[in-house]
């Protein structure tokens, strides 16, 4: 059961909020069924007045407006753009934010191959987390909060989209999150998750994809069955194409998953339980 339910956030609307010293959250206008209240930008500093911006999120004017505006009342000094992951919703605006701050603009996994990662100096750690991308990222902040982009989100649950997107990465990288000793979980959408019930986040996400093994493997037990069934038995309709496919991608990474273990097999299109 989802630990957040039990305490409903409001909706995120459009602006900035100060999250905690050293870190503003700049919600995006570009709320949607997968982006959720809209993509979370963040701009991150320290005593020193240097600053980082995570996810400068969709090409918006007024979202980048803001940014700089929130740049400017904090009196601090952009010297990189960065990004969780690849997907537009978080970097399709990365190239302007460089552009606009004049500093270098870096995908998280230029980061990753070490050449640039003394940009982030001692204001961010960036921890791989790959499963919800194959290039995903999370940043811990000098001051102890998570920045987890897509790979926990403030509400719902979030898709591991195959064939970039892996379940066993994922399911690590759940893992190597909760081994980490934050204060605040901030996603890339939805409200930030305090440490109690960002733990408890982490083992529902974690069980829920299990549930999700557990639903492909009863619906396959049953008899052979294509993506398009398998899909259909689990979410029901989903009329929102974007909704719809996600879920595919979704599933598609669960039967990966389970054909990797063995626990299913792919004829043409048609998925069985077995051979183990
Ligand atoms: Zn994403």
């Amino acid at each position: 059961m989802d630990p957040r339910i039990a305490s409903p956030v409001a909706p995120l609307l459009a602006g900035a909020t100060a999250l905690s010293p050293g870190l503003v959250r700049v919600v995006a206008p570009n709320p949607s069924p997968l982006t959720l209240d809209g993509t979370n930008s963040y701009v991150v500093f320290g005593a020193d007045r240097r600053a980082i911006v995570v996810d400068p999120g969709p090409v918006a004017a007024s979202h980048l407006e803001l940014l700089e505006a929130v740049v400017e009342s904090e009196g601090v000094k952009v010297v990189a753009v960065v990004t969780t992951h690849s997907h537009p919703d978080h970097s399709e605006a990365l190239e302007l934010a460089g552009e606009l701050f004049s500093v270098p603009a870096v995908r998280a996994a230029e980061l990753l191959i070490g050449a640039q990662a003394g940009l982030l100096g001692s204001l961010l750690t960036a921890v791989p987390t790959p499963g919800h991308s194959s290039d995903h990222v999370c940043y811990l902040t000098s001051g102890g909060v998570l920045l987890t982009g897509d790979h926990v989100l403030g509400r719902g649950t979030t898709a591991v989209l195959y064939p970039d997107g892996n379940l066993t990465d994922y399911l690590a990288s759940l893992a190597r999150v909760d081994e980490i000793g934050f204060s605040l979980l901030a996603p890339g959408h939805g409200p930030a998750l305090e440490a109690g019930i960002a733990r408890a986040t982490l083992r529902y996400y974690r069980e829920h994809r299990f549930e999700r093994l557990e639903q492909v493997m009863a619906v396959v037990e049953e008899e052979p069955a294509s993506i398009e069934t398998i899909v259909a038995a689990i979410y029901g309709p989903l009329p929102d194409p974007l909704l719809a496919g996600a879920a595919a991608a979704s599933t598609l990474a669960s039967l990966n998953y389970l054909g990797e273990r063995g626990d299913l097999v792919e004829e043409g299109g048609s998925y069985r339980s077995g051979p183990r």
